[in-house]
C-alpha cells in the first residue's frame, strides 16, 4: 500500500492537473486533509508531509487529536467539517480555527458568544443542502440569503463562505451541476455586498468536478488515509 506522503503527492498532482485545465493557478485551491477516523499519528504523518490544515466531523475526536498533537498547535488549522450540535458548540468555538458546518443561525450565535476574545474571530461556512435530501443537513436555498446576512453580523465570527456534501453521481458532468449551484449561491451572496472567498466543495470522489465548478478548498480523507473502518458519519 502506498503511503501517506506517497498519497499526499499524488493527490496534490491530480488537483494540479485540474487546475491546469480549468486555468487556475494551484494555490487557489486549498487542501484540507480530513482525518476522522484515523489516528493522530497519521496526521502527524501528513503534517510531516507539508500539509496544515486538517478536517474532523465528531467534536470529541477532534479534540482528542488536537490533544495529542499540542505540540503541533501552532502550525496547524483545525476546521470542524461534521454536524455541531448546539449543546456542543464551546469547545469547538475554544479550539478550532474553523467550522464548515453551520446550518442554523442560532449555531453561529453560540459560537460567536461562545469564542474566547485572545482568539482571532472564527471562521465559518454556511452548509447548503444542494441536491435537497431529506436525510442530508444543511440550509436551503431559500433560507440562505437571510441566514448569511445575520451570521455576518455576528462579532466573533467571519462568514468566509458556503459549504456542501452533494449526493454522489457517476460522471463529470452529473457532478459539476450541484457544484455550480453552489458557486452560484455564492455569487449571489457576494452581490448582495458580503465579502465571502470560500467554496468548500469536493472530496476524494468529485474534487475535478468541483474544482473546474471554482472550489476554493477541497476536503480529502480517504484518497490520503485509505478507506475508513467506520461509517462517515453519524
Ligand atoms: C468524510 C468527509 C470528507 C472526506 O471524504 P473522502 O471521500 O474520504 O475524501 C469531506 N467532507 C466531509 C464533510 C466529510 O464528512
Amino acid at each position: 500500500m502506498a503511503t501517506i506522503p506517497e498519497n499526499i503527492q499524488q493527490l496534490r498532482a491530480r488537483m494540479a492537473v485540474v487546475c491546469e485545465q480549468a486555468s487556475r493557478p494551484v494555490h487557489s485551491v486549498t487542501l484540507l486533509v480530513v482525518t476522522k477516523t484515523f489516528p493522530a499519528e497519521d496526521v502527524r504523518a501528513a503534517h510531516a508531509a507539508g500539509e496544515t490544515r486538517f478536517g474532523e466531523n465528531y467534536v470529541q475526536e477532534g479534540l482528542d487529536k488536537i490533544a495529542a498533537l499540542a505540540d503541533l498547535r501552532s502550525q496547524i488549522e483545525w476546521h470542524m467539517i461534521g454536524p455541531l450540535q448546539s449543546n456542543k458548540t464551546r469547545p469547538v468555538a475554544e479550539q478550532f480555527d474553523w467550522v464548515h458546518s453551520v446550518d442554523r443561525l442560532k449555531i453561529a450565535q453560540r459560537l460567536s458568544d461562545q469564542r474566547p476574545d485572545h482568539l482571532p474571530a472564527l471562521q465559518l461556512c454556511l452548509q447548503v443542502n444542494i441536491s435537497g435530501e431529506a436525510s442530508k443537513s444543511g440550509l436551503t436555498p431559500e433560507e440562505l440569503p437571510e441566514v448569511a446576512q445575520a451570521v455576518a453580523a455576528l462579532p466573533r465570527v467571519t462568514l468566509r463562505g458556503l459549504m456542501s456534501i452533494p449526493e454522489p453521481a457517476d460522471t463529470l458532468e452529473a457532478q459539476r451541476a450541484p457544484h455550480r449551484r453552489l458557486a452560484e449561491l455564492l455569487q449571489q451572496l457576494q452581490a448582495q455586498g458580503l465579502a465571502l472567498d470560500t467554496l468548500s466543495m469536493g472530496m476524494s470522489g468529485d474534487l475535478e468536478a468541483a474544482i473546474l465548478e471554482g472550489s476554493t478548498l477541497v476536503r480529502v480523507g480517504s484518497a490520503i488515509f485509505g478507506q475508513r473502518q467506520r461509517p462517515a458519519s453519524t
